[in-house]
């Protein structure tokens, strides 16, 4: 069973006596950055002079400086660039700037658990991240509720990396809710392999084949769009509050029955083997080393895989169907 930490465990007086710097004003930024500070945290956001977040952060009264100065005023840095852009960020503005003690921050363990960065052995290396976007985060937060977090220690040069991870953790709201304890290994490889094996790639790849075998059947794309697609909101949704339990309560008995039947017809053996190197490929780094290397040369493939989709016949269908749902796509 997972250890659980709650706000018992927390003393917001820790991250009330440090200096922190957030880097990144994004998804995750702006919600750690303004709950830190609402919490009583001196915080400063960090990013390039030329970033469009800024006036974003400055409006909130947010104090905006570059990703240097920030990490040279503060004793916690909390990176939340994009992954593919942390080693560099972290080479070109953090490195020379981190004393013994400090702390290094981030939301997702990648560029730690594969090597892109690697903090000085004197510093405390943390991992808080919020199991919901940063919108989320800060709405939870300024309703006095908070999202559920998980935290990770890598490097405990302090001897006390978990009591400032959780501290940390309280000023976003995490406690009120529940932080688990996790591993950086664990959170990254297990992200990957959700985001690929199941939510996004999975999930992108299913619907795909299923709209595609009724349209070649000879079925009208707008309503293979509906069934294959748009209902899958529906479903998630059961699924969030209640588990697979809710959905079937839910759905038909016809439904139900065909999931039974149907659903390890799809997802076999042989399915569960290439999630299997899937997994591997995650652990061994040959994914990490893949993704870096398309990003460094300009995302050129990743370009052409947006681009052929965007032209796809389920990308136009939905664009006309969304336009019927006006809670949908607002004229
Ligand atoms: P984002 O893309 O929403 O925002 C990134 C921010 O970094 C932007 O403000 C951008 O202007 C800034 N930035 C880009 N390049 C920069 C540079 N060179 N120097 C300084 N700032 C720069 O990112 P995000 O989704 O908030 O992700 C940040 C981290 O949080 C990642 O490690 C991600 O894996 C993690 N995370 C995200 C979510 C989520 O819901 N989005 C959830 C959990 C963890
Ligand atoms: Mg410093
Ligand atoms: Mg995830
Ligand atoms: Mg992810
Ligand atoms: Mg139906
Ligand atoms: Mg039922």
């Amino acid at each position: 069973m997972a250890e659980l930490f709650y706000e018992t465990d927390a003393e917001l007086a820790t991250i009330q006596g440090r200096r922190v710097a957030v880097l990144g004003y994004g998804s995750q930024g702006h919600a750690h950055a303004l709950c830190l500070r609402d919490s009583g945290v001196d915080v400063r956001v960090g990013l390039p002079a030329e970033s469009a977040s800024r006036a974003k952060a400055e409006e909130e009264g947010l104090r905006v400086v570059t990703p240097a100065e920030a990490a040279a005023e503060a004793d916690l840095i909390m990176v939340l660039v994009p992954d593919p852009v942390q080693g560099r960020v972290y080479a070109e503005s953090v490195r020379e700037h981190l004393e013994p003690g400090d702390a290094l921050f981030f939301g997702h363990g990648f560029s730690v658990r594969f090597g892109y960065v690697e903090p000085p052995a004197d510093v405390d290396v943390c991992l808080v991240a919020p199991k919901g976007p940063g919108h989320l985060v800060r709405r939870q937060f300024t309703a006095g509720k908070g999202v559920p977090c998980i935290a990770a220690v890598e490097q405990d040069a302090t001897g006390k990396a978990f009591d400032l991870a959780l501290s940390y953790a309280k000023a976003i709201g995490g406690t009120r809710a529940g932080v688990i304890r996790t591993t950086f290994a664990e959170e990254t490889e297990t992200d990957l392999f959700g985001e690929q094996a199941v939510l996004c790639g999975g999930t992108s790849a299913l619907v795909k084949a299923g709209f595609e075998t009724l349209v070649e059947a000879g079925y009208q794309p707008e309503i293979a769009y509906f069934e294959v697609l748009n209902e899958l909101k529906l479903i998630v949704d059961l699924m969030y509050e209640g588990g697979l339990e809710k959905m079937r309560w839910s759905i038909s008995e016809t439904a139900e029955w065909g999931d039974y039947v149907t659903g390890p017809r799809l997802v076999t053996d042989e399915t569960k083997a290439e999630m299997r190197k899937v997994l591997a490929e995650i652990k061994d780094g040959s994914f990490a080393a893949t993704w870096m290397a398309e990003y460094e040369s300009g995302k050129k493939r990743y370009e052409q895989f947006r681009a052929a989709d965007a032209d796809g016949l389920l990308a136009t269908t939905g664009t006309r169907l969304r336009k019927l749902m006006s809670w949908v796509d607002p004229a």
